[in-house]
This record gives C-alpha cells, sequence and structure tokens, in this order.
C-alpha cells in the first residue's frame, strides 16, 4: 500500500528576508524526502511560495524556525482536527520540544536525518513515539537531498558542503544548535552534486563556506579548482565570514568557479557590540579594514550583500547614521538590516530573559514576531520605537529608487558584474520598500 507524506514549511508572518525573496528551498525537508522509503508518496509544500490546502495525507511532518513555528502549530492542529498524524522538526521544535509536543504527535529534536526511516517505520507500526532524538548527520556519508520535491518553484537550487559553525556568537542558534562542530562534506561528493544540476546559477547554503582554519580554507580552494577542473561554469553566491575576504588565493579561485557574490557577515560598524556579540573574527580583522575587505571582493569581481544586525548593548542613537554612513561610503553593493532578535535556545534569549528585557512573552503566538523585523526586546540605549525608527532612517537613506540605482551603478563599475548589480539594486529597492511599507502601515495603525 502506498502511503502519503506531506512535509509542509510553513508561511513566515513577515515576508522580507532572504528566503523567501531570494526563494531558497528548504534543505531539510528534501533531505527528509531523499530518505523516505519508494513505497512512500511523497509532496513537499513551502507556504512561503505556494497555498496549503490541506489535502489529506497518512503523515505529515512541519519544519519549523522560530516565527513561524505558530503557523506550523495552526497547520498541525487542523491536521490532529482530520484525524492525520503530525511530526514536527526543526530547530525551533528542538529548543521548545515540550511546547511542539502540545501540538504534534511527535517531535524531532536535533537533525532528523539519523531517525527519519525508524520514525516512519514505527508510524507504519502505529508506535509513533512522543519524540525522537536525532543524531548529527555524518557528512561523509549522507545521502544527496532530492531536488525533484522543489525543483522548479525556487529561484536558486542549493547545495550544501558543510554544516555548524566553531565559533560561538552570542545570537546565533547555528552553535546552540550543532555544537562548535563543523563537518564537512567529501570534496569529490559535492563535486558530482554540483556537476548534475540542471541549472546555471545555485547557492552554497552552509553557514560559512570557507569554514575556519587552514585545512578548512584548503578543502574550499579544492572544491573551487575542482569546479574549474571540471570545466562546471556556473555562477553561484555562498554565505562567509569576512575571513573569506582576507585570502587572496581563496579569492582567486572562488572567482575563476563562478562566485559572483557573497553574503557576509559583518555584523556591526561597532566594535563595543561585536564585542557584545562575542564576534571574534569581525575584531580580529577589525572594523576599520571592514573597507579595504569589500575592495579585495570588488576586485576580483565579486560582489557583497552585508548583513547587519543593530540594537545591540553597544549601539547608542547615532549607529544608525554612521551605519548608513559606512554603506555608501564602503560601496557594498547590497545590505540587509537585522533587527536584533533573542531566539530560543541562544545564550542571548537567555540572558535577556534573565535581565527581564524579554518584551513578547505571549508565547507560542509571539513567536511571530521573532523575525528580525519586530524589536522582542528592551534595548539598553533606546526605546524599542527608537530602535524601530532608526532602522527607517537606513532603509529611507538607503533604498530610494535614486540612491538604489546609483548603488547599483557603483557596484556595476566596482564589480562589472551587470547581472549581480542589478540583482542588488532589485534586493536594495525591494527589501527596503518592503520594510518601509510594513512600518508606515504599522505608524498608520
Ligand atoms: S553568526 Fe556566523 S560566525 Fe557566528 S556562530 Fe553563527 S554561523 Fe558562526
Amino acid at each position: 500500500m502506498t502511503r502519503k507524506l506531506l512535509l509542509v514549511n510553513p508561511a513566515q508572518y513577515i515576508k522580507p528576508n532572504l528566503v523567501t525573496v531570494m526563494r531558497l528551498p528548504p534543505a531539510s525537508l528534501a533531505y527528509l524526502a531523499a530518505l523516505t522509503p519508494s513505497d512512500w508518496d511523497v509532496k513537499v509544500i513551502d507556504e512561503n511560495i505556494e497555498p496549503l490546502i490541506f489535502e489529506d495525507a497518512d503523515l505529515v511532518g512541519i519544519t519549523s524556525c522560530t516565527c513561524n513555528a505558530p503557523r506550523g502549530y495552526e497547520i498541525a492542529r487542523e491536521y490532529v482536527r482530520k484525524g492525520t498524524k503530525t511530526v514536527m522538526g526543526g530547530v525551533h521544535a528542538s529548543f521548545m520540544s515540550e511546547e511542539a509536543a502540545q501540538f504534534v504527535d511527535a517531535v524531532v529534536i536535533g537533525e532528523a536525518e539519523s531517525i527519519w526511516r525508524g520514525l516512519l517505520a514505527d508510524f507504519e507500526r502505529n508506535d509513533l513515539k512522543k519524540s525522537y532524538r536525532g543524531e548529527r548527520t555524518n557528512l561523509e556519508t549522507q545521502i544527496r537531498l532530492r531536488p525533484d520535491v522543489c525543483s522548479r518553484k525556487y529561484r536558486l537550487p542549493s547545495v550544501e558542503t558543510s554544516r555548524g559553525c566553531p565559533s560561538d556568537c552570542e545570537f546565533c542558534s547555528v552553535t546552540s544548535f550543532h555544537g562548535r562542530t563543523y563537518r564537512q562534506k567529501p570534496v569529490e561528493d559535492v563535486l558530482d552534486q554540483l556537476e548534475s544540476l540542471k541549472s546555471k546559477y545555485f547557492f552554497f547554503m552552509d553557514d560559512n563556506i570557507l569554514g575556519f582554519g587552514k585545512q578548512a580554507e584548503e578543502r574550499a580552494i579544492r572544491l573551487f579548482q575542482g569546479m574549474i577542473d571540471r570545466g562546471l561554469k556556473k555562477k553561484w553566491g555562498c554565505a562567509v565570514g569576512i575571513d573569506f575576504a582576507n585570502n587572496p588565493e581563496v579569492l582567486k579561485y572562488a572567482r575563476k568557479a563562478g562566485c559572483s557574490a557573497v553574503f557576509m557577515g559583518f555584523e556591526s560598524i561597532n566594535e563595543e557590540s561585536l564585542e557584545g556579540m562575542h564576534k571574534v573574527r569581525n575584531l580580529r580583522l577589525g572594523v576599520k579594514n571592514y573597507e579595504v575587505l569589500i575592495k579585495k571582493l570588488h576586485d576580483h569581481g565579486i560582489g557583497v550583500m552585508g548583513s547587519f544586525v543593530l540594537g545591540n548593548d553597544g549601539d547608542r542613537k547615532d549607529v544608525f547614521e554612521r551605519t548608513a554612513k559606512f554603506v555608501l561610503d564602503s560601496k557594498i553593493d547590497a545590505t540587509l538590516f537585522a533587527i536584533l532578535c533573542p531566539f530560543p535556545g541562544t545564550r542571548l534569549y537567555n540572558r535577556l530573559m534573565q535581565e527581564g528585557r524579554l518584551l513578547r512573552t505571549n508565547y507560542p503566538h509571539d513567536w511571530k514576531y521573532h523575525d528580525c523585523v519586530e524589536v522582542v526586546f528592551k534595548p539598553k540605549h533606546m526605546s524599542p520605537d527608537e530602535l524601530t525608527d532608526g532602522v527607517a532612517q537606513i532603509y529611507s537613506a538607503l533604498s530610494s529608487r535614486l540612491t538604489s540605482f546609483r548603488r547599483a551603478f557603483t557596484s556595476a563599475i566596482q564589480t562589472k558584474n551587470l547581472v549581480g548589480s542589478g540583482i542588488a539594486y532589485l534586493w536594495n529597492r525591494g527589501s527596503g520598500r518592503l520594510w518601509l511599507k510594513k512600518y508606515k502601515d504599522e505608524a498608520a495603525a
């Protein structure tokens, strides 16, 4: 008998974020689809790009990050009402497993790959357990994700080469979820996967493609050299720390292998804030060198999307104007501004809770505000409204049509990459408009 498995990525409350705008596929669901035995019929629905019509299924698996967890619980409630068994996993369910257990039949804590087939076998025997604890996947032997279950819906296919991060930034859930481990896939496996991609464009979904330390850098160069040797001729982007720009060999091979743009965590132009968040590598290379690092990327024809976090304890009211000025002076191609967010499971969340500074604590309802767009805590040197106004000030300064055009023009001159500069224009203009529309709508309400 063929059973039907429905895997769901719930909608996020607010749209302007990297995942929804770039339409990156939810890789965790594609891995689970690949691990599901062939006598199951598997369907993946990503509510961020298509509606969920609550079709019938034998088992529904729901992934969760914090801001979409309330929607995940709604979906689970509807399926429970229909008498369908439900499972929830993902980062949020892993950290808030007791909360998730109130809404679903089974909760998966940690990475699901190691327990998935056992969980399905339990379901088939009508013996689903309340919780499953997954082990860290050995990427040396990991199965490939199934691209067919999330293909045409997405702008960019994504490829994973590593998991985890040995750094320990206070606000980040990567280390609390993965431990301070850094696991890598064998280079030849990654190259085989890249060779099988039909698309000319793709995104490396690793938290940091370069990794850390000499060996990791050599591996990255081997990967890029392999892409060149195999004549892949693809264009790609990736997420990296600022160290990426400080290694000329890495830059040279990355560019030759088709690297068009990097998503880079500058996080702050304020050293006091970097110290507070324990962003050790940025402190080591120094804020005063940010512009030099951006120039090095540009000299290799690589565009930069810089990520900045605002509202840190080291930030005072002048941080907004200074950040906007830095963006224009440094000629950074595209930017993402996030409001500091205490996600459950992070050291930041625990600290702010102890200090009595969490503002949105009607859980699980209020998890939907934990999206780096809302202020959900009391900032140290300003009010929550002043923090929101300050981010609006940055977007107003940087995302008007004229400024976005000027930035794209500068980007085209710097990188000589017209397609990348066009995307930077669309991103800067689009993300700013979305953010400011929400800001104005809320002010008028
Ligand atoms: S923010 Fe980046 S460098 Fe820091 S722990 Fe998270 S993934 Fe690692």
